[in-house]
């Protein structure tokens, strides 16, 4: 158990040898999990191995550029498929989560496999027990940082192609949104090695930023400006949303991207939230924050969630209301503690 890349030479002959490699990624992945996930599948084809990419549920509909995403396997449309695959593989990868709750439909599965496990994650506090290998830095910008740190030191003279730089690439961009946050002078660097392998910057930029739906649109106007509650006294601000009115908006996955940050950068606004009715009597949290104040802590503790410092997210069982209730009850007191 090591979060240090010493053991480079061990872990390359341990995927030399494997003849079925595994990926894993979290569920609801976003896209550093995708762009590492893929990043890593490009790359083990380009090394001749066996390998497959599980994802535990569908992904938003705008990361349809990436390369080799058509050869992912979506758990939840093909569970007996997926449970084959893991149970076949000789090695795991683990991308961007480090605790097996985040895999949805696979947790059972995964957790009883018997072969090694690698872990490449920048989420805090992994549970090191269930890991054989660690790359783990939680002062990474994104796991797609740190898997470009861990193929560099592991196969250190193959260049990386297009393909895997784009998806690196991809996953640098949303988890720093654009380096507005989280980055260093080290992801800075290594996007610039990754413009030098081909990643198609453009094509990343125009699929993420500017190719909005009308839908997508109108209810982030509609979102702004009917259903955003901002509690001024104690500094926190929440938009909360009804299947009903997702539906109206012809709701797609991904959709509401971004909102919870529009919220946060509001002036006197500490604490956002972005709550979203799911179909199946589950309501989905996605919470922000600025400088010291932990919404992992608020998630864990409140919410059955966790994540960074600053970006968390977290459900329960229940509807919208019932989370906007939860909140009003909660925040004010919490936020005092951080606050005074
Ligand atoms: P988002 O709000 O964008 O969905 O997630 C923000 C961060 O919180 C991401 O790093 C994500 O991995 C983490 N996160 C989101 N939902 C959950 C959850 O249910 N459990 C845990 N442990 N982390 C979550
Ligand atoms: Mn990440």
């Amino acid at each position: 158990m090591s979060s240090s890349i010493l053991n480079a030479p061990a872990i390359r002959q341990l995927i030399l040898k494997s003849s079925k490699l595994s990926i894993l990624i979290h569920k609801n992945p976003d896209g550093d999990a995708l762009g590492s996930g893929l990043a890593l599948y490009n790359f083990l084809r380009t090394k001749g191995k066996k390998s497959f990419l599980l994802v535990p549920d569908a992904y938003p509909h705008y990361f349809r550029y990436l390369p080799g995403r058509e050869k992912m396997i979506v758990a939840d449309k093909n569970p007996q498929k997926a449970s084959e695959i893991l149970n076949q593989s000789n090695l795991i990868f683990a991308l961007d989560f480090n605790r097996f709750d985040r895999l949805g439909c696979l947790q059972s599965v995964t957790e009883n496999l018997k072969v090694p496990k690698i872990l490449i994650d920048h989420h805090p506090d992994p549970d090191t027990a269930q890991w054989n290998f660690m790359y783990h830095y939680t002062s990474a910008s994104s796991t797609s940082e740190l898997l470009f740190e861990f193929i560099q030191n592991v196969f250190p003279t193959d260049p990386l192609t297009a393909d895997v730089a784009t998806c690196l690439y991809t996953g640098i961009i949303m988890d720093t949104g654009g380096f507005m946050h989280n980055f260093s002078s080290k992801t800075y660097k290594i996007c610039a090695s990754l413009l030098e392998f081909g990643a198609r910057s453009s094509e990343v930029n125009e699929n993420l930023f500017q190719k909005n739906s009308l839908d997508r649109i109108r209810l982030m106007g509609y979102s702004l400006y009917e259903k955003l509650f901002f509690n001024k006294e104690y500094g926190f601000a929440y938009i909360s949303l009804t299947q009903e009115e997702m539906k109206r908006f012809n709701f797609k996955k991904g959709d509401s991207e971004g909102f919870v940050n529009m919220i946060l950068s509001i002036e006197g606004v500490f604490v956002a939230i972005l709550i979203t009715e799911q179909d199946n009597q589950i309501t989905r949290l996605s919470l922000r924050s600025r400088g010291h104040i932990p919404v992992n802590n608020l998630a864990e503790q409140h919410f059955n969630g966790g994540g960074h410092l600053n970006a968390a997210g977290g459900q329960i069982e229940g509807n919208a209301k019932k989370a906007e209730a939860l909140i009003s009850e909660i925040l004010p007191l919490w936020l005092k503690s951080y606050l005074g």
